[in-house]
């Protein structure tokens, strides 16, 4: 029995588009004067993501119908199902962790049949009363600056033993990525990665992925599998 897991952002991974950022601009949110501060503030790091999705989330209260009608055009990141399902045959948990909203998430993975093992993102949902919940993933009484903490999950799952495969895009990935085993980057994450001259494996689509997965099979088994993440996390602050 192995002890691999992957953990895979979903905007502008697993997803295309970066289906909050659709959401947000398709239903002028970001014109809004709230929001305009909400983002000149997150772009300075005056504070995260966190505050950042309360002040745009709050718009999207009575959307929903706007919201589906939406959801509707967003397409999965080619090869996204027949990765899914590759780690279904190999018996790999998959973990969709996002600094997103779980409706959309869980609406999209169902529209697309992709079956995943845990879904871990801010619980903002449209809720069966009619009403809406706007509520945050983010547990760790050290630091509130994100909505999700992605770095306290996979902290968790490297506690619990595991070796993570991290497969991310973008600013929220900066921080979970640094504590997996090996990651696959494109977009803002790969420039991070870059920057940081920390090793990783570039890729558009999920058929590149595979690709690499299949080649080096036997290595990530083992654990042995070349391009270790070497990118030290200085930001994060933990309880213990
Ligand atoms: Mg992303």
């Amino acid at each position: 029995m192995h002890n691999l897991v992957v953990i895979t952002d979903f905007d502008g991974t697993l997803m295309e588009q970066d289906v909050g950022d659709v959401l947000m601009e398709q239903l002028g949110v970001l014109e809004q004067p709230e929001s305009l501060k909400a983002s000149a503030g997150y772009k300075n790091k005056e504070f995260g993501s966190m505050v950042w999705a309360q002040t745009n989330y709050a718009f999207l209260k009575h959307k929903k119908t706007e919201v589906d009608e939406i959801l509707q055009h967003i397409q999965p990141r080619r090869g996204a199902q027949a990765f899914i399902q590759f780690c279904r045959e190999h018996n790999i948990g998959v973990t969709v962790l996002s600094d997103g909203m779980e409706y959309y998430i869980q609406q999209l993975l169902m529209m697309h049949a992709m079956e995943v093992d845990a879904v871990i993102a801010n619980p903002i949902r449209y809720l069966d009363n009619g009403s809406y919940q706007l509520h945050f993933q983010n547990s760790n009484s050290a630091c509130r600056w994100c909505g999700c903490c992605k770095a306290d999950v996979v902290r968790a799952k490297k506690r619990a033993g595991l070796q993570v495969i991290y497969i991310g895009d973008g600013t929220s990935d900066f921080y979970g990525s640094s504590f997996a085993d090996w990651v696959f980057a494109r977009g803002a994450l790969a420039k991070h990665l870059d920057q940081a001259k920390s090793p990783y494996y570039p890729f558009e689509t999920f058929q590149q992925v595979l690709e690499i997965m299949h080649k080096d099979w036997p290595q990530f088994l083992e654990g042995t599998a070349t391009r270790k993440m070497k990118n030290a996390n200085t930001f994060c602050k933990f309880p213990d």
